[in-house]
């Protein structure tokens, strides 16, 4: 890794960004400050690159520490691999550097106005999808208690902004599921593509295609529940709701930075229209309804029918290890014919706070090496092994935040939350009225009424997706 004087780094690119400011008149920040008193100040943001359409950075708040670039560096493995120069700033759009800003000078982009906007245009119909992680961060910005699970008061405080449909992601958590253990099924019969690597957080498959692009065939073509959710919204949804696909604004409520991005890939598209069209984070919901003197705490509701029921599977998605043991308790159904045991349906071996965790899980008469690890520093140790043709692992998952998305840069930057949080989703899980994908009356609805079997023409259509090569960003 290149040495670098971060100090003079930071001025240069600063200095460099200072001259792309648009004039953007822009309300919206992570910090508690601001969150306190939305209108207070109209702030102008340069992007810590002008073209990044995840992260902002605030000159004004600024204490040129460098923080951020040694985060981005040790964390990530991002910053010193490339020749960094003020106008060459690669980015996974992670917002690793988001949370270790003190100052609040870094943020995620925000578009909370936008969706401000759309509710307020009679025309359109304004649809939000709430990610898993989202439900046990909110309340930190309203008083609760840290980890509270507050799905019913986030549905509520959404009715009562003007949104049209309240959704759950986990619903498409549930159908990421049910598509990426049929891809490990096959591909284990089939002895190809092993490891296969979970494709879900847009930081990490970002990270393959600019680092390791020779490894792309590995990853899981399976969108994330966010890039189906969208799909689905404006087919399935829009033709059982009986409503235009174009005048509908897809809102994807999410714990991340990263997903900004995401939905700016051309390959997440929907019969020609964008999937998603507008991502805001659990700080910018804040925002959002405190503009509008909407208390979270006295809100409740329900979710619309159709695509708003999920199993525990979905539910954990947002822990580090969720994803593995959700898609495990399908394939070991799919295999076997019959629900795993509780060993596996927890699998502690998986669960906590360690950046790289391993597990071996036998399903009927196969043995199965399964790893899981977050941050792009434990995900560098297994490419480098699958490069080297060391890595004997079936099944890996990668997030990029610490903890899974419960640690994701657009959640509260509480200090010591993640396990509570963790210990909140696995709750709901364990107290789901079903803790299986496989038995989401829902999900066995929309194959049947849409989508067809599990890795067919159809789902492949809105479920699936490609990958590029960009090591040309380096
Ligand atoms: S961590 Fe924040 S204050 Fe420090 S250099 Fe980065 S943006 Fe500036
Ligand atoms: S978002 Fe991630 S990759 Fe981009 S600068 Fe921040 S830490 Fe680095
Ligand atoms: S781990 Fe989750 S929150 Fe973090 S970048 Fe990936 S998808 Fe986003």
């Amino acid at each position: 890794m290149k040495k670098v004087d971060r100090r003079k780094f930071i001025r240069n690119v600063f200095a460099y960004n200072t001259t792309l400011i648009l004039g953007a008149n822009i309300i919206g920040a992570c910090s508690k400050e601001v969150l306190g008193s939305p209108y207070e100040s109209e702030l102008e943001y340069l992007p810590i690159q002008y073209d990044n359409p995840a992260i902002s950075l605030n000159m004004n708040k600024c204490e040129e520490c460098g923080d951020c670039i040694e985060a981005c560096a040790e964390k990530q493995r991002v910053f010193g691999t490339y020749t960094a120069s003020p106008a060459n700033h690669v980015c996974i759009h992670c917002g690793t550097c988001i949370m270790k800003c003190e100052e609040g000078a870094l943020t995620a982009k925000p578009h909370w106005q936008e969706v401000l906007h759309a509710i307020d245009d009679p025309s359109k119909i304004v649809i939000v999808s709430v990610s898993p992680a989202v439900r046990v961060g909110i309340g930190d910005y309203f008083d609760m208690d840290e980890g509270s699970f507050l799905i019913e008061n986030i549905i509520g405080s959404c009715r009562a902004a003007g949104f049209d449909y309240v959704l759950d992601t986990n619903f498409s958590a549930d159908l990421t599921i049910m598509e990426e253990a049929y891809e490990l099924q096959k591909r284990i019969q089939e002895n190809t593509l092993i490891p296969q690597f979970t494709s879900c957080c847009p930081a990490w498959v970002k990270y393959v295609e600019i680092f390791y692009p020779s490894l792309l065939d590995y990853l899981s073509t399976v969108r994330s529940p966010i890039g189906m959710q969208g799909s689905l919204v404006k087919s399935y949804f829009a033709q059982n709701k009986g409503l235009d696909p174009n005048s509908i604004i897809h809102v994807a409520l999410a714990p991340c930075s990263a997903k900004k991005y995401k939905i700016t890939r051309g390959e997440l598209t929907t019969d020609g229209l964008p999937s998603n069209d507008i991502v805001i984070t659990t700080k910018e919901l804040a925002l959002l309804l405190k503009s509008r003197n909407i208390d979270l705490t006295a809100q409740s509701g329900s979710f619309d029918s159709l695509m708003g029921a999920a199993s525990g599977a979905g539910i954990i998605f947002g822990n580090t290890g969720g994803v593995m043991r959700a898609a495990l308790r399908t394939a070991y159904f799919n295999i076997t014919g019959t629900n795993p045991p509780a060993t596996l349906l927890e699998l502690q071996e998986i669960q906590g706070l360690s950046g790289l965790k391993q597990a071996t899980v036998t399903i009927g008469e196969k043995v199965l090496k399964v790893a899981v690890c977050y941050e792009m520093r434990s995900a560098e140790l297994l490419l480098d092994q699958l490069k080297n043709g060391s890595c004997s692992y079936d099944f890996i998952e990668v997030m990029a935040c610490k903890g899974g998305c419960v640690g994701g840069a657009g959640q509260p930057t509480t200090n010591n939350v993640i396990e509570k949080r963790i210990r909140s989703l696995n709750t709901a899980d364990k107290e789901a009225k079903t803790r299986y994908c496989h038995e989401n009356s829902e999900i066995t609805a929309i194959y049947h009424d849409f989508l067809g079997e599990a890795g067919g023409p159809t789902a492949k259509k809105y479920l699936h997706t490609t990958y590029n090569d960009k090591s040309y960003l380096l």
